[in-house]
């Protein structure tokens, strides 16, 4: 990222600014960012393989700020978790998607919004209350909303988590285990949580035409899925070919450049009216 100028920049730039300092800074601006309005939704459809239908989109954020221009949130997400501001971000993006729900399913009753939530998220009991005010607020179908979890370490530890993911089965949304294969989990630890869905990381996807290692690992988790009663959407498809692998190993839902790119909110719901049946 190069700003062009502006008075932040000096936070950023100085070459002998350490990498916490640097965290530090991030952290703070990202506290700006959303009193300012620098955060937006984007939307990334995901679709049926089999029918070409619209399963739903992927919310995802992104962060543009006035002198550093867009942020990635590679960068920020794992800055704003150790930090503490996920918190916030978080409410934010739940709130936002699921105002944009609302009217995603006048295009599409059926339209599922997946939003992804950190683990740390996962321990606070306020959480599901916001959850529970809102989907009532908008008189939204809990089963239409997806939260995509990541692997990590803190999920790992498994108890607790298992406990919190039981709040958000009683309010009755999905649940995803998100790029699946890249982290910590075990099998064991796939069969005891019960996905409703599992998402192929796009590091297995991108090469699959022509990796046979990534073809046996995206095939071998299509087959574990099915025999654990979840389905499989697979993220990152740019291409046909990659669609067509995906498809005949029973692979349900992709995601991808190939459908098309993230996109902003009024773009999306452009993009579903045309790809409505
Ligand atoms: P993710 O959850 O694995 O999201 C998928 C990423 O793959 C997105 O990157 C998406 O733009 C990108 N992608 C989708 N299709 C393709 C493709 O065909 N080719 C390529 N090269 N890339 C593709 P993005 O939007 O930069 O997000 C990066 C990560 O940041 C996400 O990875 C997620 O872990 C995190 N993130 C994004 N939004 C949020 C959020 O609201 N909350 C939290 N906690 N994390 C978020
Ligand atoms: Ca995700
Ligand atoms: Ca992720
Ligand atoms: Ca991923």
């Amino acid at each position: 990222v190069k700003p062009l100028h502006g008075e932040r920049w000096h936070m950023f730039n100085i070459e002998n600014v350490t990498l916490s300092q640097r965290r530090i800074a991030i952290a703070s601006a990202l506290k700006e960012a959303i009193e300012c309005d620098q955060l937006s939704l984007f939307f990334q459809p995901q679709i049926y393989l089999n029918t070409g239908k619209v399963h739903g989109a992927e919310a995802l954020l992104r962060w543009e700020h006035p002198q550093l221009g867009n942020v990635p949130p590679d960068l920020f997400i794992p800055i704003a978790e150790s930090s503490g501001i996920i918190s916030d971000l978080t409410e934010w993006v739940i709130t936002q998607a699921l105002q944009y729900q609302k009217k995603m399913i006048v295009l599409l009753p059926e339209h599922i919004v997946s939003i992804n939530i950190s683990a740390k998220d996962l321990l606070r009991k306020d959480l599901p209350v916001l959850f529970i005010t809102l989907l009532n607020e908008h008189q939204l179908n809990p089963a239409n909303v997806m939260l995509e979890l990541t692997e990590s370490a803190t999920l790992f530890e498994g108890v607790d988590i298992k406990n919190a993911l039981n709040d958000y089965r009683l309010i009755g949304v999905k649940i995803a285990i998100d790029d699946f294969g890249t982290g910590y989990s075990s099998l064991a630890y796939l069969s005891k949580m019960g996905f409703d869905e599992i998402k192929i990381d796009k590091q297995f996807v991108m090469n699959i035409e022509y990796s046979k290692n990534d073809q046996t690992i995206c095939r071998a988790t299509c087959d574990i899925a099915k025999s654990l009663g979840s389905y499989v959407v697979a993220e990152g498809i740019e291409d046909s070919q990659s669609m067509a692998k995906l498809q005949s190993y029973g692979c349900e839902v992709g995601q991808g450049y190939f459908f098309s790119r993230p996109l902003p909110f009024e773009d999306y719901m452009q993009w579903l009216e045309e790809n409505l049946e």
